[in-house]
């Protein structure tokens, strides 16, 4: 079959990859437990659903404008001078499917052919794949010191006269840290000095534990939205556990968000009017939800680590937010198991039927990343079955489901 040379190098997604397994694999009837899962297991919030049903009852569900509903950026407008104290216009949001396709967007609207994106390792699986998608060069920069906090050091090192933004998560999807706010000023000042873009993905920023929050980096610039290199990209789908609904929008000055709405109106014109009205109702809904969600989270944190203590060996940097972790089982890595993060990973599914994601797609190999976004007994049985395989001083055997299994290969 003949298909681009860019095509062929873009690799799948292994969340959504691994989604679909544990999808057959449940249709089969067999008890799997999903610790790789993105997503909450929370219903929509009830004014998101209200929202988009009395859309839909109108029967009147056509294109919105490309950039979003007006009451939707309106809504957007209030969250961002509610959160970030930034006072926007509607000329500087755009709405958009989801915060992927708004990464996606943006990296189309700022990237040459050529040009670089500092990417954070561990990084979110999709941006060096979507770098790569509009031909720039994702540069990987990983922490010397193996922790999941990077320096300035390294990053000064990784730039070029290519260099043409950095990316930020923070609570961080895969580690679950919180970047310092030491951290986040020297990360702008960097930006401005070196004129490129500070490209803040913000998706999981209210998900955060122990009374912390994450600071933002508009705090740390005296410059407004039309001025700054400072982009902010949101959603609803983890703060609220919508995920499915798509609905994900960017902060920029007026002349970069035409320019992504030019390129949003050529490729999928809008969001789904209907979709954007359930986002309406989730923002300017109780926001109970996300504190409750956020409470849920920090518990299970706590479960996780405590569980994960049992298992002699793996370390595993405590999460200051978000609903993932990213334990490192290198002192689990042998042939008798496997000797990287995808074979054990694959190991685990069939020998435990629990999901998890290797480290290697968030460039640090040794680790795997669990998800606690789920219920608590979800996450005590499915360590119970990692333990079970990997732990030669666990019992040797095991019920999954129905079936009592032993272990012969340790
Ligand atoms: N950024 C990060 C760091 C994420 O983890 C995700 C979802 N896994 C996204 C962006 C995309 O969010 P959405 O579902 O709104 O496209």
């Amino acid at each position: 079959m003949s298909v681009s040379q860019l095509a062929r190098a873009i690799a799948t997604s292994p969340t959504m990859k691994l989604n679909e397994e544990a999808r057959l694999l449940r249709e089969r009837g067999e008890p799997v437990i999903h610790l790789g899962i993105g997503e909450p297991k929370n219903k929509a919030p009830i004014l998101a659903i209200l929202g988009a049903a009395a859309k839909l009852q109108t029967g009147d569900i056509k294109y919105s404008p490309s950039d979003g509903t007006p009451s939707l950026k309106k809504a957007i407008i209030r969250y961002t001078e509610e959160n970030y104290d930034r006072i926007v216009g509607p000329e500087n949001v755009i709405v958009s499917s989801g915060a992927k396709q708004a990464i996606f967007n943006l990296l189309y609207a700022i990237l040459n052919p050529q040009d670089e994106v500092i990417i954070l390792a561990p990084y979110w699986v999709s941006y060096p794949e979507m770098v790569k998608m509009v031909y720039g060069v994702p540069v990987i920069v990983t922490p010397e010191d193996g922790s999941f906090y990077p320096r300035m050091a390294d990053i000064e090192r990784a730039v070029s006269s290519y260099t043409k933004a950095v990316i930020i998560n923070s609570p961080n999807n895969p580690s679950g840290v919180i970047f310092s706010d030491e951290f986040m000023a020297q990360i702008v000042e960097f930006c401005e000095r070196k004129n490129i873009y500070c490209i803040m993905d913000d998706i999981y920023h209210k998900l955060v534990f122990d009374g912390r929050k994450t600071p933002s980096c508009f705090q740390f610039t005296k410059k407004d939205v039309e001025s700054t290199k400072i982009i902010a990209v949101n959603g609803i789908a983890k703060l609220y556990g919508m995920t499915g609904f798509r609905i994900g929008w960017t902060i920029a000055n007026r002349q970069l968000t035409e320019i992504m709405t030019n390129i949003q109106s050529q490729t999928t014109s809008c969001a789904s009017v209907l979709l954007q009205a359930a986002a309406e109702g989730a923002l300017l809904g109780i926001q109970s939800i996300v504190e409750n969600l956020r409470l849920h989270c920090q518990n299970n944190r706590d479960i996780v680590m405590a569980e994960l203590s049992t298992l002699p060996g793996v370390k595993c940097t405590k999460p200051q937010g978000t609903f993932y972790c990213l334990p490192d089982f290198r002192a689990y890595l042998h042939p008798a198991v496997a000797t990287n993060s995808v074979q054990l990973s694959e190991f685990l599914l069939k020998k435990a039927m629990v999901v998890t994601v290797p480290g290697r797609e968030f460039g640090f190999e040794g680790h795997l990343r669990l998800s606690y976004a789920g219920g608590v007994k979800d996450l005590q049985e499915g360590i119970a079955r990692i333990k079970w395989a990997i732990d030669p001083t666990s019992p040797n055997d095991i019920f999954i489901g129905d079936k009592k299994l032993l272990r012969d290969w340790l």
